[in-house]
C-alpha cells in the first residue's frame, strides 16, 4: 500500500511541486512541530499551523456555517499577511493554513502566495473559483494545495451548502486542479445527511481514480446563528468514522488527515495542545474557528504575536479546555467557555454580535473524546508520525475527566439527553476554574 502511495506521489503529480512540498512542507514542517515542543517544555505557545480566514465572504450559504458571510467584505491584505507571515517564520514556522469565507474571492491570493516562495499554503475552498488558468497559477506557483470540500451527492451538496449545481461546479474546480497535477486534496464535513455517501469505500477508490493526494473528513459542529444541530453525527456515527479513517488508512494508498487523535487513538483538541490556532478576516486572534471571541488582534503594533498567542486569554483557554475534556470543550461544555470569555472580557468576534448568545444557548454534546472506544492506528507510518509530530504533547498530563466533560452528565449513548442544572454547573466551575488561577 505504501508502495502504491509512493508511485502515485511520484507519477501522479508534477516532481517539482512533488519536491517542493517534501523540502518546505515534509522537512520544514517537521523542524515547526519540534520548536512547538521545546517551547512548551518553556511554558510557552507559538502554534506551528496556522489558520488565517482571509475573507468572510463566500458565494454559498452552507447550513451551520458561523462565518459572517453575507456581511460588508472583510479582507487580511498582503501587507498585514506579510507582517503576519514573517514574525511566524521567525519561529519557525512554514505551513500556514488559508480558511474563509471562501479564499478564492480574496482578490490578492495568489499575489499572498507568490510572495511567500518558502511557505506552504493548504486553501480550504469549495473549489468553485478554480477555472482552469487558476490552476495553472496555483502548478507554476507550487507551494499552495487546495483541500476542496464535497459535501454529498448532488441534492444533499445543494441543500448543505444552500445554492443549486453545487456537486458540478465542484468537481470541476477539482479536475481543473488536476489535469494540471496541482497536489490535491478534498474534504468533506461528516453530517448525517451526507455519511453513507461519502464514508464510503466506493468514494476513496474514485478519489484516488481521479487523483486526489488526500482527504480530510471532519465532523459536523453545530456551531453559528443557526447551527441546524439535527446535522450532528451520533456517537456511534463518530465512532464509525475514526474505524473507517483507521483501516482506510492501512489499505488505500491515498493520505488520510485528522487533527483530533494521537497514533493511539486518543483524542485530543489542536487548540489545547496549541498546535493550531486560528486568525479571524478582521485580525482578531482566536483559540479555534469556531471559538468567536478574541481579546488581541494582528493588527495591533503594541505587542508581539507571540506575545499575543500567550495572552491571559488564549493560555486560560489551553488550561481549561485540556482540564475539562480530551475532546471538545465547546461541544462538551459551552457553559465553561462562556465563563471564560467573561473572566477576560473577550470580544465577541462576530459582526452579528450574538456568539455569546449562541454559546449561551447550546446544549451539552459529546465530542470525539469516548474514553474505552480508542481505536489505535493500524498503519505503523501514522502511528510513528503521530508519535513524534501530532500528539497531546503532554498537556493533558495528570488531568482527571472524569467529572468535568459531558459525559458525566449525559446518559451512555446519548447526545444532548440531560443538562446540568445550574448548582452543577457551579460545581464543576469550582472544579476546573482553579486550573487557571
Ligand atoms: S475547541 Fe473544539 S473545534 Fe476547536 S480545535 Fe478544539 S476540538 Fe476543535
Amino acid at each position: 500500500m505504501l508502495l502504491k502511495l509512493a508511485s502515485r506521489a511520484l507519477f501522479e503529480t508534477d516532481k517539482r511541486l512533488l519536491l517542493k512540498f517534501v523540502r518546505i512542507m515534509g522537512l520544514g514542517g517537521v523542524r515547526s512541530v519540534q520548536k512547538h515542543k521545546q517551547r512548551l517544555r518553556r511554558g510557552e505557545v507559538f502554534p506551528p499551523f496556522l489558520y488565517v480566514s482571509v475573507i468572510n465572504s463566500c458565494n454559498l450559504r452552507c447550513q451551520g456555517c458561523w462565518v459572517d458571510v453575507a456581511a460588508k467584505q472583510q479582507t487580511i491584505s498582503p501587507e498585514a499577511m506579510g507582517k503576519l507571515i514573517a514574525e511566524a517564520r521567525a519561529m519557525g514556522n512554514v505551513f500556514f493554513g488559508i480558511v474563509g469565507g471562501e479564499p478564492f474571492m480574496h482578490p490578492q491570493l495568489l499575489d499572498i502566495f507568490a510572495n511567500h516562495p518558502d511557505c506552504y499554503f493548504q486553501v480550504f475552498t469549495n473549489g468553485q473559483f478554480i477555472t482552469d488558468e487558476k490552476a495553472k497559477r496555483l502548478r507554476e506557483l507550487g507551494n499552495v494545495t487546495p483541500l476542496i470540500s464535497v459535501e454529498g451527492n448532488e441534492i444533499i451538496s445543494n441543500e448543505r451548502r444552500g445554492r443549486s449545481d453545487v456537486l458540478n461546479r465542484t468537481m470541476e474546480g477539482i479536475q481543473n486542479c488536476l489535469n494540471n497535477k496541482v497536489f490535491t486534496g478534498v474534504c468533506t464535513s461528516l453530517c448525517r445527511t451526507n455519511i453513507d455517501d461519502l464514508l464510503t469505500e466506493e468514494w476513496i477508490d474514485r478519489l484516488i481514480e481521479m487523483g486526489v493526494m488526500y482527504t480530510w473528513f471532519h465532523v459536523y459542529r453545530p456551531m453559528g446563528p443557526d447551527s441546524n444541530p439535527d446535522l450532528c453525527l451520533t456517537p456511534e456515527q463518530q465512532l464509525r468514522a475514526r474505524r473507517f479513517v483507521v483501516e482506510m488508512r492501512a489499505k488505500k494508498p491515498i493520505v488520510i488527515i485528522d487533527a483530533y487523535f494521537d497514533g493511539q487513538g486518543k483524542a485530543l483538541c489542536p487548540a489545547a495542545t496549541g498546535i493550531s490556532h486560528h486568525i479571524n478576516p478582521w485580525g482578531g486572534i482566536e483559540p479555534c474557528p469556531i471559538v468567536q471571541f478574541a481579546t488581541d488582534s494582528i493588527h495591533d503594533e503594541s505587542r508581539t504575536l507571540r506575545e499575543k498567542f500567550n495572552s491571559p486569554f488564549m493560555q486560560d483557554f489551553r488550561k481549561l479546555s485540556a482540564a475539562t475534556t480530551r475532546g471538545c470543550i465547546v461541544l462538551e461544555r459551552p457553559d465553561l467557555l462562556s465563563q471564560l470569555v467573561d473572566a477576560h472580557s473577550a470580544e465577541d468576534a462576530t459582526v452579528r454580535k450574538t456568539a455569546r448568545q449562541e454559546l449561551d444557548a447550546m446544549r451539552l454534546r459529546t465530542s470525539q473524546y469516548n474514553p474505552g472506544q480508542e481505536i489505535p492506528e493500524k498503519s505503523w507510518l501514522y502511528r510513528l508520525a503521530k508519535k513524534f509530530w501530532f500528539s497531546d504533547f503532554g498537556v493533558y498530563d495528570g488531568m482527571d475527566h472524569s467529572g468535568t466533560a459531558a459525559r458525566s452528565f449525559l446518559e451512555p449513548g446519548e447526545d444532548s439527553a440531560s443538562q446540568p442544572g445550574a448548582e452543577d454547573t457551579e460545581h464543576r466551575l469550582e472544579h476546573v476554574l482553579p486550573v487557571i488561577q
